[in-house]
């Protein structure tokens, strides 16, 4: 079918299965500031995936803020893989810092541990320093996590923090006072009713923040300064286009003391630029990568996703306005 040269449905297959898919799927949105990607999860409702568009907005606007620096340090990111892979990804990653899933539905904590012990040791392969941060996804419950943080502590050789051990806000809460390892919160954030129950409960050390879920750039900005912790800028699994509004976020914020988590372009099997935002070094260069038309045509979606895509565009765009016009009464 013909789609307007402002608006591509595009569909990139992952490496591997993450947060449950095997296909990541999205549109990337043409506007006089380049292209901005708006990528909601398919089980997201129209409610949810509002935020998201507004961050697409602001990329094709292209309002962003200016960088306060030209690169940024990010993690490598490996999923609840075995060890072997683990410590294979990390090698290949060519990062300081690895981000590790644990507490995958159907593993057990011995598969947990074997990977962290890889993930060190590939790490200390260049030398000691490397940093290892967990994300349990809010999978364990208060006392799971106050028993198990010591053995994945050892294992992964010093973790650099914990992040969501536990759902519920109240948890991390509890979590943080009972355990020496430091607590993110990323879903107590970007799900939340209200992300500075995180702030008013002293729930968390490091706040993680994703430019979509979250509204964009600007929005994000003014999370950081209101909720007073160091941020982690993290991706939900964008293509290079969607990455580019986190390093924005990342290039923007006054203080950068930890690895972002914008090197997931890695988890793909192909992406919209034919330079695509990985890291050299273990950093990003700050900037929008060039959207190649060639990689558009390869990595266009089916008619019938196209058509799931613009509908769903049409519904959650209509409803952003609604919401719009009564903010503004
Ligand atoms: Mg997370």
């Amino acid at each position: 079918m013909d789609e307007p040269s402002d608006l591509r449905v595009f569909a990139i297959p992952m490496r591997t299965r993450f947060r449950g898919i095997t296909v990541r799927e999205g549109v990337l949105l043409r506007g006089p500031g380049g292209w901005g990607e708006w990528s909601p999860f398919l089980e997201y409702d129209d409610v949810v995936a509002q935020p998201w568009l507004r961050c697409a907005e602001e990329a094709a606007a292209g309002d962003w803020p200016a960088p306060l620096r030209d690169e940024v340090a990010v993690n490598v990111t490996v999923p609840a893989v075995d060890a072997q892979t683990a410590h294979a990804i990390v090698r290949r990653g060519g990062c300081r810092t690895a981000k590790v899933k644990v507490a995958e539905p159907g593993q057990d904590e011995a598969d947990d541990l074997a990977r962290l012990e890889a993930v060190r040791a590939a790490l200390d392969a260049d030398g000691p320093g490397g940093r290892v941060r967990i994300d349990v996804n809010g999978l364990w419950d208060v006392d799971t996590a106050v028993s198990s943080l010591p053995r994945y502590d050892r294992a992964a050789g010093g973790l650099e923090y914990v992040e969501q051990p536990c759902a519920a806000v109240e948890d991390l809460a509890l979590v943080r006072r009972r355990v020496d390892v430091p607590v993110a919160a990323d879903e107590s954030i970007r799900r939340a009713a209200d992300p500075y129950r995180v702030r008013d409960l002293e729930a968390a050390d490091i706040a993680v923040l994703k430019v979509q879920p979250l509204g964009g750039v600007r929005a994000c900005l003014r999370i950081a300064e209101d909720i007073g912790l160091p941020v982690v800028v993290s991706s939900a699994l964008e293509s290079s286009v969607g990455i580019a509004a986190g390093v924005a976020l990342a290039a923007a914020l006054p203080e950068l003391p930890h690895a972002c988590g914008l090197a997931t372009v890695q988890l793909l099997t192909d992406d919209v630029a034919d330079e695509p935002l990985l890291p050299v070094g273990g950093v990003l260069r700050v900037g929008r990568p060039a959207v190649a038309p060639a990689a558009l045509e390869r990595l266009a979606a089916d008619p019938a996703r196209v058509e799931h895509w613009r509908a769903r565009l049409a519904r959650v765009s209509h409803a952003s306005r609604v919401r719009e016009d009564r903010a503004r009464g």
